[in-house]
């Protein structure tokens, strides 16, 4: 049995991040990861803005901006007129430290941080090992691990869910996790194929809607990725049958030619969040507390957002002598940006994408004409949707 100051269990993007911040405060961290390394995970390619300035503090936006590509601008296109309504973040560098996306593999990103962990005095990371079951007193936490020698009890004096969507700790808690699932699947690709040459002036975050084809092409360093819906009742082998995938291509570069692919993946995609991320001495961040649809590139996001804040909260409490009411705060500031913004906000991107971008009543898009065409509501939308305006809501509630 050891006792170590905080038990994170995940080595994904936000349990490394976390630990990471933590064990720059001086504060004792074991990161507890079922796999044997961290995946080649190709979920997530953007980083906000605020997201880079939180990586800055820690010295980690230099070394991420390197591996990626920075994208100032994103489109929203409409698929059948070919109509082009663009935003440069350039245009916030006034306000932004950082005004551009960064377009870079969530992967990339924990790879960098579980290295410096190995090496880190205040850290220790170890793989292969699972958890299993966890526990906690008014002392402490206790976390039952299935390693490669067996299975062994960690204690901590807390525990961090930052096991994703699945998350054991979350399920142990019993505790509910309400929302709902999108009836149909997302499939992502990722090719070599120079997309670029197959629409005119193609950003690298590019939004294309269509009531039933829309799709999203993104470039990453390593390729560019594409992701499409697909009907709920296509079995899973058929998706990714080459048959499909040279459907998908067709549909998406208006050519038919064989295209090759790096990785083809499938993901059922839901809008959820927990009734607490709080629960005495066990924090959930990330995936594990709060899910939604890719749309806008604010999960993995919020999850670094959730790490920021609690590690900030944890390192007053144990090396200042703080309150712990101060994780009820994070909670409350965390959970709020969740319902109040991520939450609405990726559910209107959605509904978006899925217009024809004709002018109705109700038309989404027409309200994007509006904002596109006037520089201060563009400007404000640029903070809203680069969630630098849904941080600054959260310092304001106690
Ligand atoms: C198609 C798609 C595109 C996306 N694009 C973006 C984007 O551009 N920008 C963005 O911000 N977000 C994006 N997201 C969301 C983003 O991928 C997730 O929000 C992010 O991966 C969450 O990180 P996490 O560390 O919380 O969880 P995860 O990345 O799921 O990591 C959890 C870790 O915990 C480990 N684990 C699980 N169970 C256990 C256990 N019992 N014991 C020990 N370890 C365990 C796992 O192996 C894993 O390493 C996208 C999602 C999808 C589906």
């Amino acid at each position: 049995m050891t006792r170590n100051q905080i038990i994170i269990a995940g080595a994904g993007p936000v349990g490394t991040f976390v630990a990471f911040c933590l064990a720059e405060q001086g504060i004792d961290v074991l990161v507890l990861e079922s796999a044997e390394h961290c995946e080649t995970d190709m979920r997530a390619s953007t980083f906000h803005p605020p997201t880079l300035s939180y990586l800055d503090q820690l010295g980690l936006a230099k070394p991420l901006i390197a591996q990626g590509l920075k994208a100032p601008i994103f489109q929203y296109r409409i698929r059948s007129s070919e109509e082009v309504l663009e935003f440069n973040l350039g245009e916030l560098s006034d306000r932004l430290e950082f005004p551009f996306r960064l377009q870079c593999e969530q992967y990339k990103f924990a790879r960098m941080l579980a290295e410096k962990l190995e090496e880190h005095p205040h850290a220790e990371i170890l793989f292969n090992h699972k958890v299993l079951e966890v526990s906690q007193n008014n002392v402490g936490t206790s976390v039952e691990v299935n390693t490669p020698d067996g299975i062994r009890t960690y204690k901590g004096s807390y525990l961090i869910g930052a096991d994703g969507a699945n998350s054991i700790v979350r399920r142990q808690l019993g505790i509910d996790f309400s929302g709902f699932t999108y009836k149909e699947k997302f499939l992502t690709l990722s090719t070599k194929e120079s997309v670029e040459n197959y629409f005119n002036d193609l950003a690298y975050v590019n939004y294309v809607s269509d009531p039933k084809d829309w799709f999203v092409l993104l470039k990453a360093p390593s390729a560019w990725r594409i992701l499409v819906p697909i009907e709920n009742n296509m079995k899973d082998a058929d998706i990714v049958s080459n048959k499909n995938i040279h459907s998908v291509f067709q549909r998406v570069l208006g050519e038919s030619k064989k295209v090759e692919t790096i990785h083809r993946t499938i993901y059922r995609v839901h809008q959820r969040v927990v009734d607490k991320m709080m629960h005495q001495r066990i924090l959930l961040i990330g995936d594990s507390a709060h899910l939604n649809n890719p749309l806008g590139g604010l999960g993995m996001n919020s999850g670094l957002h959730d790490a920021w804040n609690l590690s900030q909260k944890l390192g007053l409490i144990i090396n200042h002598k703080h309150s712990k009411d101060l994780l009820g705060q994070f909670d409350r500031q965390r959970r709020a940006v969740m319902n109040d913004f991520i939450q609405r906000q990726t559910i209107k991107n959605k509904k978006m994408i899925e217009e024809s971008g004709e002018t109705n009543f109700q038309s989404q898009w027409d309200e994007m004409r509006i904002i596109q065409a006037d520089k201060t509501k563009r400007k404000e939308y640029m903070l809203e949707q680069s969630m630098t305006n849904s941080l600054q809501r959260e310092k304001d509630i106690e």
